[in-house]
């Protein structure tokens, strides 16, 4: 197979000055603070602007009674905080 036509210095980087990667933007979630891609159900809550989107495969849904111990558990900290 032979060369059609050599492509110049200035061609090639031209062409490859579009191929950088760029960084993915990330946001926070308003529900678990987790950083998650914009316009999506956050897959950490299962949550989309902080309400619920029924099930997102991997996430863990915090039922009312998990949510009440885990208040109760941090009320006990700050308590024991307060004591020290
Ligand atoms: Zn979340």
């Amino acid at each position: 197979m032979v060369q059609m036509k050599k492509r110049t210095k200035s061609e090639t980087r031209r062409r490859r000055s579009h191929q950088a990667l760029k960084a993915k933007v990330l946001v926070k979630c308003p529900q678990c603070g987790q950083l998650i891609l914009p316009h999506t159900a956050c897959s950490f809550c299962g949550t989309y602007k902080g309400k619920p989107v029924g099930q997102v495969k991997g996430a863990k849904v915090k039922t009312a009674k998990k949510a009440a111990k885990e208040a109760k558990a941090e009320t006990k900290d700050k308590s024991q905080n307060k004591k020290k």
